[in-house]
């Protein structure tokens, strides 16, 4: 089997010599023990603005097992390995994806690799603890994964985008046409036999995190709306219960208004003004955040252009 490892980077200059050394040396040793007949990395920069490129491009023209892609731009983390899978499906019997800063234990690709050839599609590359992460970041993490299967989705606990997927899975996953990306959420949805590995996270190595707080909103804020139509439901409900409230209110307005001449004071009129209009501004929140995707998915935008290749010759 021809094994491609797919590796997205965004400024990682001081990561890629690690990397490629270690990866080589997985890659190396499985064809020694014949666990692989070839296998390869294939490096994406997405628009990097150090030298990334130049240094795939060096390593490319050093050795046969890295290749690389360009994108004409920054696309995104989800976007760039997007384009190292649709490359893999055509190119290969497997992809492994990686991040470039070896925080994921390259070791488990044996592990993986020994799955795919016991017949399974998928294996997913799980985390055995959260040690290294922050008290917030585990905490969070753990809420948005409980969240999530609540709301519907399937998805791995602790799992990122360290995963093997086969041909068959990779061309799957290329059917889907949307352009939300969730990817370990559209890779559960696959079905296929699929199998786990645990390993333990480390520390990023060098260089500092591309993913910021805000990112990792906005990609659990995706990661929810592409998979659960819940939330508009629970906006009904909530205007139920309100219409409810409001019946009450009346009712008990109208015994005030016959029994006493008194309107209380303005306090409670406007509290009920602030809490109702929060409450229409969350909803509006919320309808606005699958109309925004409603709108994504009709332009039907490519997702990101291929500008150079390395060490690819037939393309
Ligand atoms: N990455 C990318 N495009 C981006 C941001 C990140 O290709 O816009 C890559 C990055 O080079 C790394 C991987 O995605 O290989 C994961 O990023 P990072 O390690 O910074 O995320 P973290 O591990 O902190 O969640
Ligand atoms: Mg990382």
């Amino acid at each position: 089997m021809n094994l491609l490892i797919v590796v997205p980077c965004y400024n990682e200059e001081e990561m890629l010599p690690e990397t490629t050394k270690q990866l080589t040396a997985v890659i190396d040793k499985m064809v020694h023990d014949r666990s692989i007949s070839t296998g390869r990395i294939l490096y994406i920069d997405d628009g990097s603005k150090d030298n990334t490129w130049k240094l795939i491009e060096k390593y490319a023209s050093e050795s046969n097992k890295v290749c690389g892609l360009k994108l004409s731009r920054n696309s995104g983390h989800q976007f760039a390995l997007t384009a190292g899978l649709e490359w893999a499906s055509e190119n290969a019997d497997a992809a492994i994806s990686i991040d470039a800063d070896l925080q994921d234990d390259v070791n488990a690709i044996y592990e993986m690799v020994k799955c795919f050839n016991d017949g399974k599609d998928i294996v997913y590359g799980v985390r055995r603890e959260r040690k290294t992460d922050t008290f917030f970041k585990r905490n969070t993490a753990l809420l948005f994964y409980k969240l999530m299967n609540k709301l519907g989705g399937k998805i791995i606990y602790n799992h990122a985008d360290f995963r093997l997927m086969s041909r068959r899975a990779l061309k799957s996953l290329m059917d889907y046409p949307e352009r939300n990306l969730f990817l370990r959420g559209m890779v559960a949805s696959l079905g296929y036999p699929s199998d786990t590995v645990y390993y333990d996270r480390k520390e990023r190595m060098a260089g500092v995190s591309k993913y910021p707080l805000k990112k990792m909103i906005s990609f659990a804020l995706d990661g929810i709306t592409s998979f659960s139509i819940k939330p508009l439901h629970y906006i009904t409900y909530l205007g139920v219960v309100f219409i409810l409230i409001s019946i009450a209110v009346i009712i008990y307005a109208l015994i005030s208004y016959f029994d006493r001449d008194a309107i209380q004071g303005w306090t409670s009129l406007l509290i009920s003004v602030w809490f109702i209009g929060g409450c229409i501004l969350i909803a509006c929140g919320v309808i606005g955040e699958y109309v925004g995707k409603i709108y994504i998915e009709t332009k039907r935008r490519p997702l990101y252009f291929i500008e150079k290749t390395a060490g690819i010759s037939n393309k």
